[in-house]
């Protein structure tokens, strides 16, 4: 029986195919065991009228190996392409994004000699769930999901991460003052959880001020735990102020499958001209020799790497007159880091992986718990000309059903019924809330909202979307309008 890991490649787009072919190669001279199955994804998929970027044998060699490398691909400009990175993280159930952003001085140029922080990017929902609707011919939306389960997955992993690592806090990022209901469950569950592990600190900032810091003072933090696009914004930021995003390596785990790359793109203009810096998709492929429980090679490559910097063999994004010694492209410094192989780095800190770091607990989600859910009342989004909310709300106020009455108008959340202000500027679509305004909390039924929008279409109005209005154990589960 072969001894070696079958493991899907995809070797991408733009600098992907030369990134890729040095990272093998490395890997393969540090002792890494792998049975490749190669696949095509990506731009030539996509423009052979494919919208997903990758075929269906694509997915079943995912589905049998469970183990991807995947170099970056290009998604093409334009409506109609789905993005394959979301679209695999998600099909796979890769929910936790473990993105380490390390600086390397003396030997790689930064203002930031100490940084060290590990950003743990949830990966399947957020804004990131991809669902968009253009309402009307000025308003476009995207959902922001996010689910108890969802922050439970990622949060829990985060801790179990610095545990296992040796990690000593995890600050969440989240921007829950504005978004209460959404942000603040990633924010609910982030304490829920940081109770079960009393070992570690925990802390909590608001995305824009714990951004800042993070730019500024990154050996503030140690790992990071965020929804999905604070997670992509602030980890590009990060590698980029540690010393290039060429470095970065991201580790995309789940349950059953994980998939291992580099957290930059393809970098078109880059292309086919032996420039680019492999590191991070190498670094990409020292954590699936973790992973996977090939200790020794990824102590080995890591070390030779590091080895390499020291030397200053450095590729063109990190390379400074007077830091660097040498300026060498994609190949060179495959062939300075297999020349490395054995050796330690002297001065920065050599790797050493513990067998611990790959057993990962298994844990249960809890059950989530009943709750009682009342139905009172809905939120029809209207499109309209009127731009004025008052003459637009005393309209439309008189469209009622069973107790269902206009309670407040408001368009892009602010309210300009029953109050209109003239400086309030107004788009073509409001959200008209009914509920029982004499008896607010009265419950209503699926029926009583029908023939309400039956009625209100009858008027003459145009529907465009529908929320239902929910308490959930007396609570409410709508958001109030701003001004109300
Ligand atoms: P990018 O990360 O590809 O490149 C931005 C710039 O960063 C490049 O111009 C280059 O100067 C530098 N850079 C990136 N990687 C480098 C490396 N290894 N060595 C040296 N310099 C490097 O971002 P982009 O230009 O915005 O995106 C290009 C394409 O990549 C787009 O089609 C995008 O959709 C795709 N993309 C793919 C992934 C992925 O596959 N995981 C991630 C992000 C973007």
């Amino acid at each position: 029986m072969s001894l070696k890991t079958p493991i899907t490649v995809a070797h991408g787009d733009g600098i992907g195919p030369e990134i890729m072919e040095a990272s093998l190669h490395i890997l393969a001279e540090g002792g890494a065991q792998f049975e490749i199955e190669t696949i095509e994804i990506g731009e030539k998929v996509y423009l052979r009228g494919n919208p997903a970027g990758i075929d269906p044998s694509a997915w079943e060699s995912l589905r049998r190996t469970k183990v991807f490398y995947k170099a970056p691909i290009t998604t093409p400009q334009g409506g109609g392409f789905k993005s394959l990175n979301v679209t695999a993280r998600k099909k796979l159930g890769l929910y936790a994004n473990v993105r380490p952003c390390v600086s390397y001085a003396p030997f790689v140029d930064t203002k930031h000699t100490k940084m060290d922080v590990i950003i743990v990017r949830e990966n399947e929902e957020d804004l990131y769930a991809g669902i968009e609707y253009q309402l009307s011919p000025e308003v476009t939306e995207c959902l922001k999901l996010i689910s108890r389960p969802g922050c439970e997955k990622i949060v829990r992993f985060a801790f179990e991460y610095a545990k296992i690592n040796n990690r000593k806090k995890v600050t969440c990022f989240s921007k829950d003052n504005i978004m209460k209901m959404t942000d603040g469950l990633f924010h609910k569950v982030f304490d829920e959880i940081a109770a079960e592990y009393p070992e570690i600190v925990n802390e909590h900032w608001i995305v824009d001020i714990g951004a800042a810091k993070l730019a500024d003072t990154p050996e503030a933090f140690d790992v990071l735990v965020m929804a999905n696009l604070y997670g992509d914004i602030l980890s590009d930021v990060a590698a980029q102020i540690a010393g290039s995003v060429g470095l970065a390596g991201s580790a995309n785990i789940g349950t059953a499958c994980s998939m291992f790359e580099a957290i930059h793109g393809s970098a078109p203009r880059r292309a086919g001209q032996n420039l680019a810096n492999p590191s991070g998709l190498l670094l990409g492929g020292v954590m699936m020799l973790v992973h996977l429980g090939q200790i020794e090679a990824a102590d080995r490559v890591h070390n030779a790497w590091l080895k390499t910097l020291e030397d200053g063999v450095h590729t063109y994004d990190i390379y400074k007159a007077g830091v660097s010694r040498e300026k060498v492209g994609t190949k060179e410094f495959a062939q300075a880091v297999v020349a490395r192989m054995g050796q330690k780095p002297e001065t920065l800190k050599p790797a050493s992986y513990s067998k611990d770091a790959v057993k990962r607990k298994e844990w249960t989600l809890k059950p989530t718990p009943d709750v009682k859910v009342d139905l009172v009342g809905v939120d029809l989004y209207i499109g309209t000309r009127e731009h004025n909310g008052k003459v637009f709300g005393d309209k439309l106020h008189h469209v009622s059903h069973d107790g269902l009455e206009l309670t407040v108008v408001s368009n892009r959340g602010v309210a300009i019924w029953p109050e209109f202000m003239e400086e309030t500027f107004t788009t073509d679509s409001n959200q008209c809330r009914f509920t029982n305004k004499a008896k607010p909390g009265t419950l209503v039924t699926q029926k009583q909202i029908l023939a309400l929008m039956d009625k209100v279409v009858d008027a003459g109005y145009d529907i465009v979307k529908i929320e239902t209005l929910r308490n959930f154990d007396g609570k409410s589960g709508y958001s109030q309008v701003q001004g109300q």
